[in-house]
């Protein structure tokens, strides 16, 4: 048996897919293979709340929490730091160790400022015309993919949801500064994003896809550990699914690669039951 003590052997190998438009109208699709140092790697866990004023969206959320759980559990195993981002609702975590430790990271210097704008109860990344075409979904009306009655838009959640669980070494924040502190302190230079919602959450939240690209990060979306919030009777009219994965697409091409979680724990990716394509 050898020693496995070289980084080598202590990296996520992930198969990054991102996208180029390698001519007008064409868009080239690659896959590289990549060794991500389990401890210069995070992964950050966006959103995934206990409840969702969406119906449909919070019944996607508790089928693929198990099977995230299973992925973090793996990866924290291997060495890499958990970021559980809860959006708005860290008061709940009020003096845990997870809180505790994110709020007592040393103050550590962004290399750009952080987003000031508001949004949701956190600083927020908009839409970068600079960076990115506008998204392949029209998500104007929120996204309640429910058939027939559409759900009212009254957030209902207060934590996250529990089937994910907190280790003692994990940390716990929504809050731009406090996610680069806890990155700066460990000497983080890859990021994970998982979680939803992707066209929204995960791509602006100051902890989340856009931020992370400003700051410098290697950032890489797990692909499927995430959703969209879409509505199929909106444009471009494809189901579900397929908007999730249009938006993937444009993520992998205007922002980060993204992998699947194959790569982190040897088994097929998770699928949605109602993912009928
Ligand atoms: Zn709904």
């Amino acid at each position: 048996m050898s020693i496995t003590t070289s980084s080598a052997a202590d990296a996520l190998r992930l198969n990054l897919r991102s996208r180029t438009a390698a001519a007008p109208g064409e868009v080239r699709t690659t896959e590289k293979p990549a060794a991500w140092e389990t401890k210069k790697t995070a992964l950050i866990i966006c959103d995934m709340w206990d409840d969702h004023w969406c119906k449909s969206a919070a019944r996607r959320v508790v089928e693929m929490a198990g099977p995230l759980n299973e992925v973090v559990k793996q990866a924290r195993a291997k060495g890499v730091s958990i970021i559980h981002a809860p959006s708005s609702v860290t008061d709940f975590y009020k003096g845990t160790p997870q809180r505790k430790r994110a709020q007592s990271a040393p103050f550590a210097k962004t290399p750009v400022p952080l987003a000031t704008a508001e949004r949701w109860g956190t600083a927020w990344c908009w839409t970068d015309p600079k960076h990115e075409a506008v998204l392949p979904i029209d998500d104007s009306d929120m996204g309640c993919s429910c058939v027939g009655t559409k759900c009212p838009i009254v957030p209902p959640w207060t934590r996250q949801i529990a089937t994910i669980e907190l280790a003692p070494e994990d940390a716990l924040t929504d809050n731009g500064q406090e996610t680069w502190n806890l990155l700066a302190e460990r000497g983080i230079t890859n990021v994970i994003l998982a979680g939803v919602h992707l066209n929204m959450c995960v791509l602006g939240r100051p902890f989340a896809i856009r931020q992370q690209v400003y700051l410098g990060k290697n950032v890489a979306l797990m692909r499927d550990m995430t959703d969209t919030m879409y509505n199929p009777e909106r444009p471009p009219g494809v189901d579900h699914f397929t908007g999730t994965d249009l938006v993937i697409a444009h993520v992998e091409q205007h922002w980060c690669p993204s992998f699947t979680s194959t790569d982190v724990t040897g088994k097929p990716p998770f699928r949605f039951k109602e993912d009928r394509r």
